[in-house]
């Protein structure tokens, strides 16, 4: 399940669906208009969408196919006539450049300097492929054509050589940057899907139809990973990466009548950081978060704030729940967090030798669990007795579990 929910996955299907799409679909031709039409539309949401959340990259890059886009139907809109056979030529020529160079570049406001000069990068090639489409000429066209590798004599390759090596660079590029310079974001990750939505028909179809709906795709590809963004921002925890107190609330809006609510405190949290420091104290953090977001029985854990969780099992008693609420305590009380020196050598070293400058160290957590009832129906009521009995575990000396009265 994990795997469907992954944007590469995703991508990466939908790419394959829009080719089986194109393969085997035959649109009539009086679809064409509608179907630019359409792509437009979804291409401009898109770029209303960077914009609105401040996704300068795809901002930018998004431009460069509403140009082509235009230039394919529209030539005349842009004082350009009817010359339309170096479409084919140009269009993969200046998307590889403009994402080969953008994608390189950071993420920056897009009314700053940086955006400025994104902009600046942007509108610099525009006007270049203008300038060469105005005077698309056949020693051009011939220079393009040469053969260099030897890939446009294959048949099912559509694309001249000297446009398909500059996009494979590209796309190892953006590649590159999208996933492992860069890579915290889908929107990163974006980058280098939509490229290759965009090059696609250029490598294999050199079709109108077939450049819309992979331009479609591409804004879609590119909303998608937007939107993704924006919901991991609310609702997942940067630290802990499981879902936060917004994620919790908004399920709490969900409930059923019968719900059980786990409060879980690691103990003496403060001591631990006072001795080790705040960074190693962030990783057991990460690492005591992965844990609880394991546990059985349907529970889901939530990072309530600081060092407390919040288990929610819904449609579940106290009783059902306080097995796994158990099984998930001890394994936390069973498993040690190895502390290494923070003047550990960088490299390990050569002979496998029980490392003295590595301790390990273990922890507790205690937890306080209630459930819903005729005379706590409120989720915020159920909490607070489980806060209650969360208390009480303390009190009865930690590392257990405790129901609320
Ligand atoms: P108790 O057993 O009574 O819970 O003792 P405690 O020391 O854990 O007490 P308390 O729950 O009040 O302590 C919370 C501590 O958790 C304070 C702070 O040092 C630490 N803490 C809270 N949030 C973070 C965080 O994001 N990172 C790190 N490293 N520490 C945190
Ligand atoms: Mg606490
Ligand atoms: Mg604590």
């Amino acid at each position: 399940m994990k795997y469907i929910k992954n944007y590469n996955f995703l991508s990466f299907f939908l790419l394959i669906l829009t080719g089986i799409f194109v393969i085997f679909v035959q649109l009539p031709k009086s679809f064409e208009l509608h179907v630019k039409n359409i792509s437009i539309f979804i291409n401009l949401i898109a770029l209303f969408m960077s914009l609105y959340f401040g996704k300068s990259k795809i901002f930018f890059l998004l431009l460069l196919p509403l140009f082509f886009v235009h230039y394919m139907y529209h030539p005349t809109l842009l004082g350009l006539d009817g010359g339309k056979y170096s479409f084919w030529y140009m269009y993969p020529l200046v998307l590889s450049t403009g994402f080969l160079i953008i994608s390189l570049l950071q993420e920056r406001a897009i009314m700053s300097i940086y955006g400025f000069f994104k902009f600046f990068i942007i509108f610099s090639l525009l006007l270049l492929s203008y300038f060469f489409i105005k005077n698309f000429s056949l020693d051009l066209r011939l220079a393009l054509e040469m053969n260099l590798v030897g890939a446009s004599s294959l048949n099912f390759i559509k694309i001249q050589d000297f446009a398909l090596i500059l996009s494979l660079i590209s796309l190892v590029f953006t590649a590159i940057f999208s996933f492992i310079f860069y890579g915290k974001s889908q929107s990163d990750k974006s980058l280098f899907w939509t490229l290759l939505a965009l090059l696609i028909p250029s490598y294999f179809f050199e079709e109108n139809f077939h450049f819309l709906l992979f331009y479609s795709l591409s804004a879609i590809l590119a909303i998608i990973a937007i939107l993704e963004d924006a919901y991991t921002m609310a609702y997942i925890d940067t630290l802990t990466k499981i879902p936060g107190r917004r994620a919790l609330e908004d399920e709490f809006l969900k409930l059923g009548s019968t719900y059980t609510i786990a409060m879980v405190d690691i103990d003496f949290f403060k001591k631990f950081n006072d001795t080790y420091g705040h960074d190693i104290g962030d990783e057991v953090l990460k690492l005591i978060a992965l844990q609880l977001s394991q546990v059985k029985g349907g529970g889901k854990a939530y990072r309530y704030g600081g060092e407390e969780f919040t288990i929610l099992f819904k449609s579940k008693t106290a009783e059902q729940a306080f097995v796994y609420l158990e099984e998930i305590r001890e394994s936390i009380a069973k498993r040690g967090f190895i502390i290494r020196d923070k003047n550990r050598p960088k490299k390990p070293p050569k002979q496998k030798v029980q490392p003295q400058n590595q301790k390990t160290v273990s922890l507790s957590v205690s937890i306080g669990v209630a459930t819903s009832s005729k005379e706590s129906k409120i989720p915020s009521n159920v909490m607070k007795l489980a806060d209650e009995a969360l208390y009480k575990a303390k009190e009865a000396g930690r590392n257990c579990v405790m129901k609320a009265a």
